[in-house]
């Protein structure tokens, strides 16, 4: 199924991020995630996102991923792809690759620049890829929104007006990084309808099972924790325990708030697991009765 008909359900859209697991030779940890994954179907997820490692390094993994989401699970996939220090003969032949495994969907990035900052300038922008894929294909493209702001942006109000850009360009969907303060979420698809972004915006939804986790994320990107959330888990940083539960029930709020508010969809970064993102769920189901 396309974005633009899965969105379309009355019903708020489930889906999921997974990545590619890490120095896995024997697959067991690839075998692992699907056990997670299966474990998540009874939520009825719509979509499942596979990430892409900036510069190809996860693409045999990742393609392998999609395939199996889609073969084994029979849930419409949604490859990432980022396009730094690629070309396009490349590009070209991985969409045919995926167009003739039956993939309808792709989630079009520029990707984190490599630290050294030499990558290749085909394309320099999202935008630049969005508008190839586009030209070259017949898949329907989403694209990456940042509540508070990209890292690298000098503005909100700059970052949308490039964000626009992708949406002209043509993604149809808008999926948002990381947040935990939902009012900055509400700022920011209002700064987006002002400025006549007309897509969904959805909401990128991370549960917090770690301190450790939490810190390595948000040093990554531009993020608000609030304060009275940080201050609790970073008393008990050390009792994982305390920090998932924590964890669960602020995201769980997090989501009953963003529900309520109609949203049209929750897109979960599950890091390859289910126990938070099911509990959440479940939580969530039963209090809707
Ligand atoms: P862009 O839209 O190109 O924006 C990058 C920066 O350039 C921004 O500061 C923007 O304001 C600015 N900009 C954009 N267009 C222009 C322009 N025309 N002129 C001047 N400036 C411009 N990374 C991975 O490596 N693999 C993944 O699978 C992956 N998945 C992700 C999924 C989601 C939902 C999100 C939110 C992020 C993901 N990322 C992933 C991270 C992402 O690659 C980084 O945040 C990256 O730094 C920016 O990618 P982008 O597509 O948003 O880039």
């Amino acid at each position: 199924m396309k974005l633009k008909e899965i969105y379309s359900s009355k019903k708020p859209v489930i889906s999921y991020e997974v990545f590619p697991p890490k120095d896995d030779d024997s697959g067991e940890k690839l075998e692992n995630l699907m056990k997670e994954l299966n474990l998540l179907k009874q939520y009825n997820p719509s979509l499942i996102s596979v990430t892409y490692g900036a510069g190809g390094s996860t693409r045999g993994k990742s393609e392998e991923i999609v395939c199996r989401v889609k073969d084994e699970l029979k849930i419409t996939p949604m490859p990432h792809f980022t396009c730094v220090s690629t070309d396009k003969t490349t590009i070209r032949t991985y969409l045919k690759k995926l167009e003739n495994a039956g993939v309808k969907n792709i989630l079009a990035l520029r990707g984190d620049l490599p630290q050294d900052g030499i990558c290749c300038h085909d394309f320099l922008h999202a935008s630049d890829l969005i508008e190839f894929i586009k030209k070259e294909s017949s898949l329907a493209v989403a694209a990456a929104g940042y509540p508070e702001g990209h890292i690298e942006a000098e503005s909100l109000e700059k970052d949308i007006e490039y964000l626009k850009l992708k949406v002209e360009k043509g993604a149809e969907i808008i999926y948002t990084q990381l947040f935990f303060e939902n009012d900055k979420y509400f700022h920011f698809v209002e700064k987006c309808a002002n400025a006549r972004i007309n897509v969904p915006v959805i909401p990128g939804i991370l549960p917090v099972t770690s301190y450790k986790q939490l810190s390595k994320m948000t040093s990554l990107c531009r993020v608000t924790i609030p304060y009275d959330f940080l201050d609790k888990i970073e008393q008990h940083s050390d009792d994982n325990d305390y920090v998932k539960k924590c964890g669960i029930e602020f995201t769980q709020k997090q989501c009953a708030e963003l529900l309520e508010n109609g949203v049209q969809g929750l897109h979960f970064y599950t890091l390859n697991k289910s126990y938070a993102v099911s509990n959440i769920l479940e939580n969530l189901r039963q209090s809707a009765g």
